[in-house]
């Protein structure tokens, strides 16, 4: 309970020592940026920061700063303050109420707490994402765009030209049901219940379309991301954009899934987990007297191939740490090269005369 209280204490004391910074920068959002903006970035910002998932040690101040700048932006009045006065009228304003700078983690809890179990969301989606092999050796940060659907940004999702062309239902008086009576026979009446059939259910008329999305809620839209691919990536590696799936006024976003996966080549380099595999050519020659080469390897640097002695065709030569990075870990796999004898079409002229040799003398 000490350790609590000491913390929150802890916390507070950050509060007022990061109060410097800009909320909106906190935020990464604009000044304009309207309440979904402002939830969106504060579910991405205080996800990532959170202490119990991010060990870095700023991960904390900046975990206090998000909340703070939430607790201010999401409030119209405190953000109508600190527009004109910035965080000490905001503060000003909160000594007047007896309170303020709420506990960052409670924060958070009500946020995630609360919200999820009432609201919908809509469908994650999962799509393969295919990158070269030099991507996952090396670690890439790979741009790339997604059409999708975002709230119309006129009539932030009510599909209204205005606020004041939305009117309640007059046929069913906003309930969306009508009570229907239906005589089986005489004496006999049943009530029911349909859907309103002028409102379809919403318990809301549109008296004017907006003109942006013709009425829509919601506009094509085409989102740039930077998918990172992690060194040593598996295959198959799943990154998740989280809440950016299609937007619509009557669920929260789902996910967006990329699994990463390797794009096939003919021939080249090929992986197994850490494993790396080359298939090298040799001539006859080569595979009988011995050779020395140097091939590029994926990450760029040269592979010096030595052999003295004959190789067999199908022979498996294993250098060792020259293979894929271990994920999440350091150290690399082993690099396998297999190689493969090229027969010539026809047996050269001075082989010939070697081999027909013996044949003269007898
Ligand atoms: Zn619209
Ligand atoms: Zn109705």
């Amino acid at each position: 309970m000490l350790k609590t209280t000491l913390q929150i204490v802890v916390l507070l004391f950050c509060v007022i020592l990061v109060s410097a910074a800009d909320f909106y920068k906190v935020l990464d959002i604009s000044r304009s940026a309207d309440d979904a903006t402002i939830k969106k970035a504060y579910r991405k910002l205080s996800r990532k920061y959170h202490p119990d998932k991010n060990k870095e040690p700023e991960a904390e101040t900046k975990f206090v700063e998000i909340a703070r700048a939430y607790e201010v932006l999401s409030d119209p009045e405190k953000r109508k303050i600190y527009d004109r006065h910035g965080e000490e009228g905001v503060q000003q304003h909160e000594r007047g109420q007896g309170g303020g700078g709420a506990n960052p983690f409670d924060l958070f809890q009500n946020f995630f707490g609360r919200r999820q179990p009432q609201t919908r969301r809509g469908p994650t989606t999962t799509s393969d994402f295919e990158v070269t092999l030099e991507n996952i050796y090396n670690g890439a940060d790979i741009d790339f765009m997604i059409n999708k659907h975002i709230l119309c940004d006129h009539c932030r999702g009510t599909g209204a030209a205005s606020d004041s062309h939305i009117h309640t239902c007059s046929v069913c008086d906003g309930s969306g049901v009508q009570i229907t009576h239906q005589q089986l026979f005489p004496g006999m009446v049943v009530q029911g219940q349909t859907t309103c059939s002028k409102c379809g259910g919403k318990g809301k008329i549109i008296a004017k379309a907006c003109p942006h999305c013709q009425g829509q809620k919601v506009m094509p839209h085409t989102q740039h991301y930077t998918l990172e691919v992690p060194r040593g990536a598996p295959e198959g590696h799943q990154v998740v954009f989280e809440a950016e799936g299609d937007e619509n006024p009557d669920w929260e976003p789902g996910d967006v899934i990329i699994s990463i996966r390797t794009r096939k080549r003919l021939g080249g380099w090929r992986r197994k987990e850490t494993s790396l595999y080359w298939t090298e050519n040799l001539s006859v020659e080569e595979a009988l007297l011995g050779f020395e080469r140097n091939i590029t390897h994926i990450g760029g640097h040269t592979i010096v191939l030595k052999r003295d002695a004959v190789t067999q065709p199908g022979f498996v030569q294993t250098i060792k740490g020259e293979g894929m990075p271990v994920f999440q870990g350091t150290g690399y796999g082993d690099l396998f090269i297999e190689y493969n004898v090229i027969l010539p079409a026809q047996l050269p002229v001075d082989l010939r005369k070697d081999m027909d040799m013996p044949c003269e003398n007898l």
